[in-house]
């Protein structure tokens, strides 16, 4: 393990160009359950029975308390050692004209309050809401939101900003996505299980581009990588600074 984590750190000691996922497992060393992890249930709904839009059309009272709920969870947790050491490799990076790109499948906005600067939220945000009417995007921190909440220029509905199970990710960020897995030396995927597409087939993009891909997670999930840290992390993430 501690050679893997030598080689590791080399690699990105030497890279121009950085490309990192992160997904849940990330932020549950801060203590956000992951949808698959034991604590990831609600009031026995499973969360790809809840974020999804028929789930939303059809009761979105159910829907938006649960992303209370959700909020309320979110909001008292703190960004952990692995969100801050991407800060720092973000950093070093841009102090030797490299480049350093990171793609979160998280909407918790633990890499924005850890201080990471090029994030792309691929899952959009909680912190966020749009209109089902005319689309308007907000920030709206209220925990817990009034249920169900009202858009204040045209009355409809709003939703939270997130992309649902069975939607569709911004072509914007899509775009930007695959140009930063096309073009980097050293991708990290950290703490996502690999089942949730685009973001899945992530890691074999880059490394069909000729990244070296290395996966931080407990368990076995992205056969993509040439290298397997099998750890948390918050343990793995700060000793590869
Ligand atoms: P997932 O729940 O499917 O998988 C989580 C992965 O993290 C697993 O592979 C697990 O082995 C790993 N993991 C668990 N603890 C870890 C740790 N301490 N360190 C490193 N890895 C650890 O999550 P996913 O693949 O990110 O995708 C599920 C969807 O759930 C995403 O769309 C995401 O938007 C959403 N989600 C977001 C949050 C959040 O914002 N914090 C939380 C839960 C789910
Ligand atoms: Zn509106």
């Amino acid at each position: 393990m501690e050679s893997f984590i030598e080689e590791v750190r080399g690699r990105l000691s030497t890279a121009s160009r950085v490309t990192v996922l992160t997904g849940a497992g990330i932020s549950a060393d801060s203590g956000i359950p992951t949808f698959r992890g034991p604590e990831g249930l609600w009031k026995n709904f499973r969360a790809e029975d809840l974020a999804t839009p028929e789930a939303f059309e059809r009761d979105p009272k159910l829907v938006w308390e649960w992303y209370n709920w959700r909020r309320e969870l979110i909001a008292a947790k703190e960004p952990n050692p692995a969100h801050r050491a991407l800060v720092k490799i973000e950093s070093g990076m841009e102090a030797r004209q490299g480049r350093f790109r990171l793609l979160t499948q998280n909407v918790d906005g633990l890499h924005g309050r850890a201080g990471s600067r090029n994030v792309i939220e691929l899952h959009g945000n909680i912190w966020k809401v749009r209109c089902t009417g005319c689309g308007t995007v907000t920030e709206d921190r209220r925990v817990p939101i009034p249920i169900p909440p009202h858009c204040a220029s045209c009355g409809k509905m709003l939703r939270p900003h997130i992309v649902w199970f069975g939607e569709s990710l911004d072509p914007r960020d899509m775009d930007r996505a695959v140009e930063a897995l096309e073009n980097c030396d050293v991708m990290l995927v950290i703490g996502t299980s690999g089942v949730v597409q685009p973001a899945a087939t992530f890691a074999s993009t880059a490394r069909g581009a000729g990244a070296f891909v290395v996966e931080i997670n407990p368990d076995a999930s992205s056969s993509a990588a040439q290298i397997a840290l099998r750890g948390r992390a918050a343990e793995i993430v700060p000793q590869l600074v």
